[in-house]
């Protein structure tokens, strides 16, 4: 019994899966055929948005998955709902939808396919008839009604046969022609787009897909009673008995506050705008917090909590922090 339900898992294709294949077809073959997977900042902010989702009690409401051998297809709906009689799957999507010619609101193609996707799998599974699903796009608060009929049932059949066809080829397709979409794509650490564009065409400039090393300073602040202020465009260093200094924002990384040293209000905000993180260490090199507005990676937070963890690490760390501050 257990074999035939991963048989037919492996022979149906996952609504998500077809979701990728309209996005880029390597993002389709790679996750599908090569079981690569990563996440970025958007694969996370769209599954809490699910989860928040989920959260929220609503008795019309409810999610359902669902497997139609015959279409070759499976999947689990964001949200099921039950209106005038009618069944209506919904997507939910974290961003902006997209805009013709007159700035009418639509749907994504690849959203488009989903959610037709969706509603012929609840016809096929269920023998009910399904006359549209909607898509919510939340950063636009707007939603989209989309039809099913014969030509969006027609979509979805022909969707699916690619797919499964590209599913069974041993070759990665290329990359996509619209390197447009390579940039908010969670797959290009792995696929890297740009490389392979320049592989095939030396003359090709490539767009900048990761953040560029920062080369910018970590300033410690180490004396006691330094006022750390703004003034214009830069921050201004006021130590005791010395010089002001004022280093411009740009050449700013991080700005490290050890023992009694203030900072202004205004200056919080200017590194905020520019940012800069600022960290509070207390007089006996302890952490203390951070005021940090910017979205760090979530590969480095796990490599951080993980380095940590191992004590040697730590005391290697501790040796440097203390050989720094007797310099
Ligand atoms: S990085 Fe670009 S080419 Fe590669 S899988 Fe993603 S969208 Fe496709």
């Amino acid at each position: 019994m257990e074999s035939q339900v991963n048989d037919s898992i492996k022979t149906t294709i996952h609504v998500s899966a077809l979701h990728a294949f309209a996005y880029c077809q390597r993002l389709f073959y790679l996750e599908e055929v090569e079981q690569l997977h990563t996440q970025n900042a958007s694969v996370f902010a769209g599954r809490r948005l699910h989860t928040e989702l989920e959260k929220q009690e609503d008795e019309d409401w409810e999610d359902l998955f669902l497997e139609s051998e015959e279409l070759g297809l499976r999947g689990r709906m964001d949200a099921l709902r039950t209106l005038d009689g009618q069944t209506i799957p919904y997507e939910h999507k974290r961003g902006r939808c997209c805009r013709d010619n007159q700035k009418q609101p639509q749907a994504w193609e690849s959203d488009r396919l989903q959610i037709l996707a969706y509603a012929y799998l609840i016809e096929s599974a269920l023998g009910i008839t399904v006359t549209e699903g909607r898509i919510r796009y939340h950063a636009d608060n707007v939603l989209i009604h989309v039809p099913l009929d014969d030509a969006g049932r027609a979509t979805a059949k022909a969707a699916i046969q690619a797919a499964q066809q590209l599913r069974q080829s041993p070759y990665r397709p290329p990359v996509t022609e619209n390197e447009r979409l390579c940039v908010h794509c969670s797959l290009a650490p792995v696929c890297l787009p740009e490389e392979a564009r320049l592989s095939h065409n030396r003359e090709w400039q490539p767009i900048c897909l990761f953040p560029l090393d920062d080369d910018r300073q970590v300033i410690h602040i180490l004396e006691p009673g330094t006022v750390v202020g703004r003034t214009g465009e830069q921050i201004k260093i006021t130590r005791r008995g010395q010089p002001v200094e004022t280093v411009a924002a740009q050449q700013i990384a991080q700005l490290v506050l050890h023992s009694f040293s203030q900072i202004s209000t205004q200056a919080l905000y200017f590194c905020v705008e520019n940012d800069i993180g600022v960290h509070f260490v207390s007089g006996g090199g302890r952490y203390l917090g951070s005021f940090d507005s910017r979205q760090g990676s979530i590969q480095r937070r796990i490599c951080q909590y993980a380095a940590l963890s191992n004590s040697e690490f730590c005391l290697q760390l501790a040796r440097q922090l203390v050989q720094c501050r007797g310099e």
